[in-house]
């Protein structure tokens, strides 16, 4: 199967007339799309709602879009916790899943109402000694071995994320005794994953969970939180997860166990990769060839502003805007500026012929793209643009400046003094 861009070299020319090289591209009826789905899957659960984890495309444009499809957000800081608040989200429609967090940080999560999600039992005391004991409480759950799991995430006795099951208990009766009235569980047991039956084994195992809460803790669970972790298709090869059929499965499970035993709560996602990724394309512009002992093709973005590549070594598409019908005549790298050598976007990969002046779309940068970005080298963060069903386009973020880059060596006069 083919990888497609939503538009032409003729789209990109005009856009890159206002907007220098490196950007990235954001599909705004992509993203509705996929939202829509993931409600539609998940309809028959009242309740249900999807908050997008925030990490995956810290931007307001796009908090503010998703706030409007009915989602929440998923946030691990001060900063995404105060962008979700300044994009029109409030209360329970935030959720605070971090770890190793700061009392500052829980501050901040009673001060916009979110949901705060515990990573750890000891968490209870920090918790309390921030901001006292909220009456609602999600606790993160770390089973340790489960069926499907992979690379990103690792094996799950070496993750440093949720407790272990006795811990969820003993969290559980702690919290009742402190005044908690409303709980609830969240699991995080894969990242990236294409398997469809990833969401209905972990619901198999969150279900169980609750089932056994009430029987041993005395102990209604509210809401279930599956988290991200569903996976995308980067390579033109793999299958796209049919999320209409995730929900019917999830649904299966919840039947089986939760409705025939009388019990009925609210499931929340937390996806990030899967609502975005897809949806986002970095656009560069080829700058320089190279013939040593590979061919290389030079672009103007680099890892700083895609970095996925260079630290999993992430397979992301390529496609060279306006050859799309061509047939790959060589094998190159395709790298960027930086004083790296895995600053490298494709690796002996089969393209068409490449001119200067090209231009090369990345494809599903839209999560963990521009928000992983960095400075190194100098480099400055690219403009981001929100592409509308019109093909118009919005500067949803400027690129940086300077003055962007130099602004925190402010306290030093000699140096900030302007020209
Ligand atoms: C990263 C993360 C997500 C989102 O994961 P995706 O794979 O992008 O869907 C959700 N919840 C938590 C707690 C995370 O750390």
């Amino acid at each position: 199967m083919a990888k497609t861009v939503p538009f032409t070299l003729a789209d990109a020319r005009e856009w890159k007339n206002q907007f220098p090289t490196p950007f990235y591209i954001l599909d705004e009826e992509g993203i509705r799309q996929t939202v829509t789905d993931i409600n539609t899957a998940f309809s028959w659960n009242e309740g249900f709602c999807e908050h997008f984890a925030v990490k995956a495309n810290p931007n307001p444009s796009v908090l503010r879009l998703l706030a409007s499809l009915g989602c929440g957000t998923d946030c691990a800081s001060i900063a995404e916790l105060e962008m979700s608040r300044r994009c029109g989200m409030t209360g329970h429609k935030i959720i605070l899943t971090s770890n190793e967090t700061s009392d500052a940080c829980y501050q901040k999560a009673k001060e916009v109402g979110a949901i705060i999600n515990l990573d750890d039992i000891t968490q209870i005391d920090h918790m309390e000694r921030a901001v006292g004991i909220p009456d609602t409480v999600c606790c993160r759950f770390n089973p340790g071995s489960f069926g499907i799991s992979n690379a990103i995430m690792g094996n799950l006795y070496d993750s440093k994320f949720g407790m272990t099951e006795e811990q969820l208990f003993e969290a559980f009766r702690i919290l009742k005794a402190k005044g908690v009235e409303h709980f609830g569980i969240h699991a995080m047991l894969a990242s990236c994953s294409l398997d469809e039956t990833y969401y209905p084994a972990l619901a198999e195992k969150l279900f169980d969970l609750v089932l056994r809460m009430r029987e041993e803790n005395d102990i209604t669970v509210e809401f279930v939180d599956f988290a991200g972790g569903v996976g995308i298709p980067y390579r033109p090869e793999e299958k796209k997860v049919d999320i209409l059929k995730v929900g019917a499965e999830v649904k299966k499970v919840y039947d089986r166990l939760l409705t025939a035993n009388g019990i009925q709560l609210r499931i929340m996602t937390e996806m990030g990769r899967f609502v975005t990724g897809p949806h986002g394309y970095l656009v560069t512009t080829c700058v320089g060839k190279k013939h040593i002992y590979r061919e290389y093709i030079g672009v103007d973005a680099n890892a700083a502003n895609l970095m996925r590549p260079a630290i999993y070594g992430s397979y992301h598409h390529v496609t060279v805007l306006g050859k799309e019908n061509e047939a790959p005549c060589q094998i190159v790298d395709v790298v960027g500026c930086l004083c790296e050598n895995n600053d490298k976007f494709a690796v002996q990969r089969e393209l068409p012929a490449i001119d200067e002046g090209d231009i090369l779309v990345i494809h599903d940068g839209g999560a963990h793209g521009y928000s992983m970005g960095y400075n190194y080298n100098g480099s400055l963060r690219c403009a981001e643009l929100m592409m509308h069903a019109d093909k118009t386009v919005t500067l949803v973020r400027r690129a940086e400046t300077l003055e962007d880059y130099f602004a925190t060596f402010d306290i030093d006069p000699v140096f900030s003094k302007k020209e």
